[in-house]
This record gives C-alpha cells, structure tokens and sequence, in this order.
C-alpha cells in the first residue's frame, strides 16, 4: 500500500483538545516499511518531523510547519505463553483502551488499572502512563524502535528506558525514536492493585471482596468516567500538570500553613504533592476565560470550550504556574507536549 500524503491537512481530529491546526504534510503509516517510507519523504522535502498517535498527550498552538506521521499500523499477539505468565506485544497504532480490554479478554491481567486512558499503544512509554496505582513500567518488559539517526531498528529492555514518574528516555530524546511496537508481561494468575482508596469503596459498595482484573477494569472505567471529561464531548488532554516532588522542608512549612495539604512522601525523601489540590486551593477550579478553563470537577483538566487556540490553553497554564509558584513556592511543569 502506498502512503498518501496529504498537504496543508487539519489536525483537529488529531488531538483531544480539538483544537484547529494545519500540518503542513500528513501521512498515515501501518508498517514499519510505510514508517521508513515517510521518513524518507520527509528528509525529501526537508520538513522537521512530528509523531502523533492519539494526540491525547499534545497542545497545539500553531501550525505545524513538519511533515505528521500518524502511527496507524495494527497488530496484537501472544509470542510466549507458559501457562501462568504470557508474553504479549502490540503495534503502536493500536488504541491502548481496547489494548487493555484484549488482554483482560484472553483472561490476562496487569493492565487493568490503566484501563480508559485515551491514545496509542506506542505513546504509552513515551511518558510511562500511570494510574491508580499502576504504571506501564510494572508491566513492561521491551519495545521495538527505529533511530532516526541510524535507520536501525533496536530493542529496548526496560532498564533502557529509564522509566520514571511520567517519564522515559524517550521524552529526553524527543524525535530520536519511533516507537514501533511495545510488549507487556501479563498473568494468569490475578493479582490485583487495590491501593487507591475510592476503587476499594466502589468494589466493596459492589459486594466485590475478591475482585477480578476485568471487575478492576470495569470499576475504574466508573470512576474515570465520572470524574473526567469525555474528550468526544469536551477537548481536554487529561492532567495537564505533573504532581511535583518537592524538598520535604518545603512540604512541612506548607503543611503548617494548610494543615489538609495534599503530599505523599517519597523514597527517595521528597514530597509528592497533588497538583489539582494546589491549583484547586488557589481558586482555579472551575473559572472560565472565555473559550478556555479548568475543568468544574478536576481542577488538573483545562478544557476546551469549543474553538480555543492552542496559545489561549498555554496563556491559561502560565498563568496557573504563576499563581501556584507565587502563592506556594512550587514550580507546576506541565505534562503535554507542547507544539
Ligand atoms: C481524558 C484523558 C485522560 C488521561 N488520563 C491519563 C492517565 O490517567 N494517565 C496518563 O499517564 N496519561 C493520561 N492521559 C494522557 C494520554 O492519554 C497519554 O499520555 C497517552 O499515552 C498519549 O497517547 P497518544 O497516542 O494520544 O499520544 P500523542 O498525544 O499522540 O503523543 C504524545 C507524545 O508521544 C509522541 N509519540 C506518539 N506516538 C509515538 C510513537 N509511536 N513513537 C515515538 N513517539 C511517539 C508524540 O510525538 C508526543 O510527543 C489522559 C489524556 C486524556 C485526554
């Protein structure tokens, strides 16, 4: 199958915000062939690059003068199975949500906790998504990558990738890596994450003592539906802000000045803080500056009222890190990438 191009293309349907911008050249690509392919029209034409797979994890806020890759190719398969442990691997194009639902599907579990984070299968490690007390780190066992540098393809074990907290290797070295297909270590055996509060609630309310991975999956899709918005209904990437880890003086002075300070204390001796409480308590839930604001009900979601412009979401997230690093003395790093 040939790529077809497509000039001066609007990536609206492209990223969750919903916000209007042309890519200067867009391609779709579903192998690794159609990947090398695109990438040799884009040297071609001298056009910088930009990868996108859900766009759930980006803010636009102008054209984009690049040639677009939209990561499409599709793929799920099991490559070892020993019974208890299983082995999977997944192209980068496949949507994660119906990812996870497949796994708990062939009665594998892991993955349940992130169930309903919007985007791809390739853009997971990117930022080593997380919920609920689970990361994709805790699962992940490689991924196959091109290097733009070499055109090579290499595999990634997961010490490789220096995971962190909303973080890997591959943000560090943005453009460098195509993420091509991911694989996971999943098991037969159930052994579920129960440690976010409001999940045990919603099981027990349930009658759900011993819960399965598809029951874990089915509890935390309630509660994210509930508590976020649908992008189909309201253009929003999801937690806009990192939690920041802070100096543990710094957590206690806080505390002695707002004594139900949201901060979680961390190995390695610093304070996590929630960034929505932050926001929350500097009076921004819910406000409105025309086409722009944060969520009513999650003070981490900016939204999107219909026709924002990627600078009007940016213009609000500074003003937001100015206020919060103003009032609280903590530096608020956003967590799209921003164009
Ligand atoms: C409603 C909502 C809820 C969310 N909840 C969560 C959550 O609970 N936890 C969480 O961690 N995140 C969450 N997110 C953020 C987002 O869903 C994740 O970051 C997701 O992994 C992004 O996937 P994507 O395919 O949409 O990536 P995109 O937005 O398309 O891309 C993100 C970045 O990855 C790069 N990229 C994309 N694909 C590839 C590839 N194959 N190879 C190399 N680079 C690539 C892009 O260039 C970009 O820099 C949420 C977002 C929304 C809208």
């Amino acid at each position: 199958m040939s790529l077809q191009p497509r000039e001066q293309a609007s990536l609206k349907a492209f990223n969750s915000f919903g916000i209007e911008a042309q890519a200067r050249l867009f391609v779709q690509t579903h192998t690794d062939q159609q990947v090398r392919e695109a990438l040799a029209l884009g040297e071609q034409r001298q056009l910088p690059l930009l990868v996108i797979g859900g766009g759930s994890n980006l803010l636009l806020t102008r054209d984009v003068e690049a040639l677009v890759l939209h990561m499409a190719s599709r793929g799920l398969r099991i490559l070892a199975d020993d019974g208890v442990q299983v082995l999977v691997e997944a192209e980068a194009g496949e949507l994660w949500h119906p990812f996870v639902q497949w796994t708990l599907q062939q009665g594998l579990g892991g993955l349940e906790n992130l169930s309903l984070i919007p985007g791809t299968v390739g853009a997971a490690p990117m930022q080593n998504i997380g919920a609920y007390g689970v990361e994709l780190k805790d699962h992940f066992v490689g991924l196959t990558a091109l290097d733009r540098r070499s055109g090579e393809l290499r595999d990634f074990s997961r010490d490789e990738c220096a995971f962190a907290y909303r973080d890997s290797l591959f943000k560090h070295e943005a453009g460098r890596w195509l993420i091509l297909r991911v694989r996971f270590a999943l098991s037969r055996i159930a052994a579920v994450r129960l440690d976010y509060g409001p999940l045990r609630q919603r099981l027990s309310e349930q009658g759900i003592e011993q819960p399965t991975p598809m029951q874990v999956s089915q509890a935390i899709c309630a509660i994210r539906r509930e508590k976020l918005p649908d992008p189909a209904e309201l253009g929003n990437a999801g937690s806009f802000f990192k939690n920041p880890q802070v100096p543990a003086e710094l957590a206690e002075r806080l505390r002695g000045e707002y004594p139900d300070l949201v901060a979680y204390p961390q190995a390695d001796g610093r304070v996590k803080l929630a960034a929505g409480w932050l926001i929350e308590r500097a009076g921004w839930k819910g406000c409105r500056q025309g086409e722009v604001g944060v969520h009513r009900l999650q003070a981490l979601v900016l939204v999107n009222y219909g026709n924002a412009s990627g600078q009007q979401v940016l213009d609000l997230a500074r003003q937001i890190q100015a206020d919060v690093a103003q009032r609280f003395a903590v530096y608020l790093e956003m967590e799209p990438n921003v164009y």
